[in-house]
């Protein structure tokens, strides 16, 4: 199954993305909000392996927003690849390492993002949407607490980021729009292989990142166990899994994202998101 949330509304999508209003093809029994679905999903995933596809319109990519438009909680794991801890310098971590994105960071998978003062960097990382939540999930059990997946970037401002001592992420992760997600979510049975996709980004058609999900130090359901450990689970949370290899502050010398710059970000069998950068 693949959803979307198109101009704000619940939409089943069907071959070729074509795109069916949940609420209307329900007849009222789920409503239009692409959060609400979270708190009911297993009766929705029965609903909808029935559902009767009204072959709508292909979906606008202008009209696509954030498919998890209000998680109750953003997880994300830093330093989740060997290459990509390498590249920073640091450790490879013993336990995941976690920080929230701010919720009012999160934006669609199409348009402009206003660059921050510091340095901005990229990180596309593959997001999971939590199901059913929970306390001390089993790592065995982990994928059965997943919705589904999508494609996000961790926007970074690197500055921000580190101008206190020891660092605190979160902040300089979560400017406006520095968390774009989509463009859909992706039930992990539509995959080939949930444990190995493969995700990268472009900037203006330069390769920067490009690796397989089964290179992650903590596997999804791994992150769910060690996560659910801790924090109580919530239907609809987000999960950022980490970032692969390639960033800008990794480059030699370092790169950072400019003015007019395109980022394209991909997941197979997800899809693309595409952002232009615009100055403050
Ligand atoms: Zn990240």
């Amino acid at each position: 199954m693949r959803i979307a949330n198109v101009a704000g509304r619940l939409n089943l999508l069907g071959p070729e993305g074509r795109a069916t209003d949940v609420e209307a093809a329900s007849e009222g029994l789920f409503g239009h909000d692409p959060q609400a679905v979270f708190g009911h999903w297993d009766q929705f995933r029965t609903w909808a392996a029935t559902a009767k596809l009204d072959g709508g319109s292909v979906v606008d990519p202008a009209q696509l927003q954030p498919v998890v438009p209000r998680p109750p909680q953003v997880l994300a794991g830093g330093l989740n690849y060997r290459d990509h801890a390498l590249e920073s310098g640091m450790d490879l971590p013993a336990e995941p390492m976690v920080f929230t994105k701010f919720v009012s960071s999160l934006t669609g998978p199409a348009g402009e993002i206003t660059l921050s003062p510091g340095n901005v960097d990229w990180e596309v990382e593959l997001v999971a949407v939590i199901g059913t939540g929970g306390r001390h999930i089993a790592e065995n059990d982990g994928w059965d607490h997943i919705a589904g997946l999508t494609v996000g970037q961790d926007i970074s401002d690197r500055t921000a980021q580190f101008v206190s001592s020891p660092p605190q992420f979160s902040m300089g992760k979560s400017f406006e729009g520095f968390a774009p997600i989509g463009p859909q979510l992706v039930t992990p049975d539509e995959l080939p292989d949930r444990d190995d996709l493969e995700i990268g980004c472009r900037i203006n058609g330069e390769t920067m990142q490009k690796t397989r999900t089964s290179d992650m130090i903590f596997a999804i359901p791994t992150l769910v166990a060690r996560l659910s450990a801790i924090v109580e689970l919530l239907p609809g949370d987000i999960i950022f899994t980490g970032t692969p290899s390639g960033v800008g502050v990794g480059q030699k010398p370092p790169r950072f994202l400019q003015p007019g710059d395109e980022l394209t970000t991909w997941c197979t069998g997800i899809g693309e998101m595409r952002h232009t950068f615009v100055p403050a």
